[in-house]
């Protein structure tokens, strides 16, 4: 049935491909009774799906992406080892038999027998493996339900697989970077929730808030994700095809155009340089920074380090990862930030006891609440500044305490190293994310402690709106343009350059080429985005001239009529 569905556009692009289901399966496993004679087919069921498990776990063995925690592949034999094992392979197949029930069941309520048992073992390591077990069953699960993609026969060979899931953590995305997905398409998150953040930062089409599509949507089922109006076209007729393929012939042919901008310097019309950074993730990430011709990584989120991984990564384990990202920069600014842990990016078994866990213990309040694993971040940070021109940053701070104790725990992570004499940029900078409401109002406070500042705007605007940044239900209400918001922006930007101290924006404004002009006539200087941003944003910096710029967007701030804004805006980008 052809229909479309609406929802919050993340990454732009057009991808047409097939439905791939995803789920949080354990949650939505059917339970059904089969009959008599379905039996042996349900069986079969099971161990194909079993067989696809296995597969799957060993091609993702082989493929460990670079930079991934060591520890991955151990998890995954580890995984495979329990998919062996007769309780989980064979115990299943004998209960669809006996209580004709559906293969997800059989599994579902062996796998709760299996945790039950765990649970009455009093040993620490087994009751760690309860969690390995919930894992592999939901890989089974998702097997059982994601029958085997068959591409519809009009599909060609350049089309994709597009996910398709009610909702997808951080570090299930993380887990997708490298995979050869065309798109993806939940039904919950915001447009700058960490998940949306990924799948930008993947540069392929995206959309989030479609609300039903997990359940209406078939496997293997023909969609058109148009991901810059946030349009799922779900099994389109032949005409509505031919339309987004022209489309997305036109995005492909813009997207080769900008290439040509990678080496040209970013600066406006009149000659004004502007630094373009980037955001990564992950030392793998790397790629697309110099692909992108960016001048630097203004924005490191070292925390995805620590997800997907029972155990945390070694002080040596990051000093290699930073290191890595330090060298391959060769000389240009790598701005880490500390663990920014908490909220949705929780590391496992943490977190999920909090009541408002983007209100809790995140960021550096986490870190100085854990002063060891504190002290080997920073350690590893101060190592890797041997190798290249490395810069700290400190999330979330909104206290001058805050401040002052981490600076003490600087000095304190050199001390350590100067005691075994490893070497490290004794000038070392360090700098802090404006990201609360606070921070930007009691800016001089920050200025006088540290070297540098970094807007964080996605948070600065969930904080400053009171909305929860992943939540769909209240996305509507994220808004970069609020006059609040734009107040913030700016004052921070103004009084830290006139302060004389550097400023840059790293949440998603700063990669919105609809926001670039707007925020060069802040006095803004310094943007860093993920790669994938970076050669639209300078084509605008390339078309910018300031003159006529810095007064627009000064109206624009003394404007608090939000179509006046958006009428402004519109002149500022014409
Ligand atoms: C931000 O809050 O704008 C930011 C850059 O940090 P993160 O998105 O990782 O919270
Ligand atoms: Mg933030």
């Amino acid at each position: 049935m052809n229909f479309v569905l609406h929802g919050a556009p993340v990454s732009a692009g057009i991808t047409i491909g097939y439905a791939h289901l995803v789920s949080s399966a354990r949650l939505e496993a059917a339970h059904y009774e089969i009959a008599e004679d379905a039996v042996p087919a349900e069986i079969a069921r099971f161990d194909a799906a079993i067989g696809r498990t296995k597969q799957e776990l060993a091609a993702l063995a082989a493929h460990v992406p670079q930079g991934a925690p060591a520890e991955l592949g151990a998890f995954l034999d580890l995984h495979r080892m329990m998919l062996e094992d007769s309780s989980l392979s064979h115990r299943p197949r004998e209960l669809i038999a006996e209580r004709r029930c559906n293969a997800e069941w059989a599994l579902v309520m062996q796998m709760e027998k299996l945790v039950e048992q765990f649970e009455a073992l009093d040993d620490a390591y087994i009751g760690e493996r309860k969690a390995d077990i919930q894992q592999v069953v939901e890989r089974v699960l998702k097997a059982l339900m994601g029958a085997p993609a068959a591409p519809g026969p009009a599909l060609s060979a350049e089309e994709k697989l597009i996910v398709v899931a009610h909702d997808l953590s951080p570090a299930d995305m993380i887990l997708f970077k490298r995979h050869q997905f065309g798109g993806f398409v939940t039904d919950v998150g915001g447009v700058t929730s960490h998940t949306a953040i990924l799948a930008r930062s993947l540069d392929i089409p995206a959309i989030v808030g479609l609300h039903h599509a997990r359940h209406l949507i078939r496997e293997g089922e023909t969609l058109i994700v148009d991901g810059a109006q946030g349009v799922l076209v779900v099994d389109p007729d032949p005409i509505v095809r031919a339309q987004y393929q022209r489309r997305q012939a036109a995005h492909e042919e813009r997207r080769r155009e900008l290439k040509r901008l990678k080496t040209t310097p970013a600066a406006t019309r009149d000659g004004t340089p502007v630094e373009l950074f980037a955001n990564i993730e992950l030392p793998q990430d790397i790629e697309e920074v110099r692909e992108a011709g960016a001048e630097g990584i203004g924005l490191f989120r070292t925390e995805f380090l620590f997800l997907n991984r029972k155990d945390l990564p070694s002080e040596d384990e990051q000093f290699e990862a930073y290191r890595e990202v330090a060298r391959a920069m060769e000389g240009k600014p790598v701005v880490l930030r500390t663990l920014d842990i908490g909220a949705d990016k929780a590391i496992e078994g943490d977190g999920l006891a909090m009541p408002n866990p983007a209100l809790g213990l995140r960021a550096i309040r986490y870190c100085l609440a854990e002063p060891l694993l504190f002290l080997a971040q920073l350690r590893a940070i101060l190592r890797a500044s041997h190798h290249g021109r490395v810069r700290i940053l400190l999330p979330m701070v909104a206290h001058a305490h805050e401040v002052d104790q981490s600076l003490a725990m600087v000095k304190q992570a050199k001390e350590q190293l100067d005691d075994k004499g490893v070497p490290y940029d004794r000038k070392i900078e360090v700098g802090g994310m404006v990201e609360i409401p606070a921070a930007a109002l009691a800016l001089p406070m920050f200025m006088r402690r540290l070297d540098f500042l970094s807007l964080g705007t996605n948070d600065l605007i969930q904080y400053t709106l009171a909305i929860d940044r992943t939540d769909d239900a209240v996305a509507h209400l994220y808004d970069p343009l609020h006059p609040a918001v734009l107040h913030l922006v700016a004052h921070t930007i103004q009084a830290a350059t006139r302060g004389g101290v550097p400023v840059a924006v790293c949440g998603e404004m700063a990669g919105d080429p609809q926001l670039t002009r707007l925020l060069l006539g802040f006095g803004l200087r310094n943007f860093s985005m993920h790669p994938a941003q970076l050669l639209s944003v300078k084509d605008r910096v390339l078309r910018t001239e300031l003159a006529v710029t810095q007064p627009l967007a000064q109206r624009v701030l003394r404007q608090s009529d939000p179509a006046k804004t958006r009428e402004l805006l519109a002149k500022l980008n014409a």
